[in-house]
């Protein structure tokens, strides 16, 4: 291990005593209830406190309890998820909650290893639901914490390389105090979030600026080191979109499977260099649809393991009595903008608004 230039002991108390006049106020820090504490944890996994606040509050007005949770199907967990983006973690939470019943009694387990056995819960966040509902000694390393140690300890290497990984998690490790976990872990995370900041770190407001090692070296706007960005394969598809005098024909994805129980449009693959039009026939086909469709742009999404073109056309009908609609549904535009439209799909919306056919 690298030696350290100051005593990892030293950094709980500076944090402490800033917490204790800076802390943030948030909803989810009046409670030790786990429940409570785990939906607040999965619902900030990259994305920020102001829009998980409103979120939070509505999912607890309407699935207040890990049963209730564990009981309602997954289309209403994903509906009321719709607009926070990453929908992987509404259908972990719904399958977490039905483990937390069925295998421990409703009640969370307490230890960090037993908390990783629930979907959509890795290290950093089960040592968070550790140390914030039962105080247990559990280090974290999420987005804001993993950016204040790479300039505390000035990491001179990528910070998700696997050898800075293992770095991370041993100073985590070692400056995470034997007591008041619960609120160096809170305080840990509100330094990153409001002052060891991504870019122009306030580190004239930061209790650890006497020990930072990035800062004693004018570091702090070059650290973390930039991540190589990972190569992806491009999918390619066909989208159509149905205009029925306004609303347009979406469908539920099936609850098992990528992007389970979101909204998209009809839609088909399409093989790189494949003309599009040819397989527009199949849609039209599959729909009961003659005639043509009008192109009206393109898009594209990057998902975690693959980028996502889609060509998009657009048919306008005046008659619905020949469509074959299935379990499809008429929606307007202004509930489409609402409800849980995959990533992919919200794009395709955003083009058709532009091209105002
Ligand atoms: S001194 Fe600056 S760079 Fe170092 S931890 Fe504080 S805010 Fe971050």
């Amino acid at each position: 291990m690298t030696n350290i230039p100051f005593f990892p002991a030293d950094v709980a108390p500076c944090l402490l005593d800033w917490y204790g006049q800076s802390g943030r106020d948030l909803p989810w820090r009046k409670t030790r209830d786990p429940y409570r504490i785990w939906l607040s944890e999965i619902m900030l996994q990259q994305t920020t406190v102001t829009a998980v606040i409103d979120y939070y509050h509505r999912f607890l007005t309407k699935i207040p309890t890990v049963e209730t949770l564990a009981a309602v199907p997954l289309e209403d967990v994903i509906d009321l998820w719709a607009g926070l983006g990453y929908y992987s973690r509404a259908r972990n939470l719904h399958a977490a909650a039905k483990l937390v019943v069925e295998q421990f009694g409703g009640c969370f387990p307490e230890d960090v290893e037993t908390l990783q056995q629930l979907p959509g819960v890795g290290r950093s966040t089960a040592g968070a639901i550790s140390a914030l509902a039962f105080d247990r000694r559990a280090p974290i390393l999420d987005g804001n914490v993993r950016r204040v140690l790479c300039r505390l300890f000035a990491l001179q290497e990528p910070p998700r390389s696997t050898a800075a990984e293992k770095q991370l998690w041993q100073w985590s490790e070692q400056i995470t105090p034997a007591e008041n976990v619960h609120d160096y872990t809170q305080a840990i995370m509100d330094l990153g979030a409001m002052v060891c900041v991504p870019r122009k770190p306030l580190c004239d407001k930061c209790p650890l600026s006497e020990l930072c090692q990035a800062h004693k070296f004018g570091l702090e706007q070059q650290l973390p080191l930039k991540q190589v960005a990972k190569q992806i394969p491009t999918r390619h598809e066909v989208v159509l979109l149905i205009d029925h005098r306004g609303r347009y024909l979406a469908r539920r994805r099936l609850a098992e499977g990528f992007l389970g129980g979101m909204w998209e449009f009809p839609t088909v693959s399409l093989l790189e260099g494949e003309d599009p039009e040819s397989k527009l026939c199949l849609l039209f086909s599959d729909f009961g649809l003659e005639g043509a469709a009008k192109q009206i742009g393109h898009s594209q999404h990057v998902y975690s393991h693959f980028r996502l073109k889609s060509e998009i056309y657009c048919k306008k009908i005046a008659d619905l009595s020949h469509v074959a609609e299935g379990n499809n549904r008429w929606l307007p535009l202004a509930e489409l903008k609402n409800i849980a439209l995959h990533g992919a799909h919200k794009k395709v919306l955003i083009e058709l608004q532009k091209s105002g056919v």
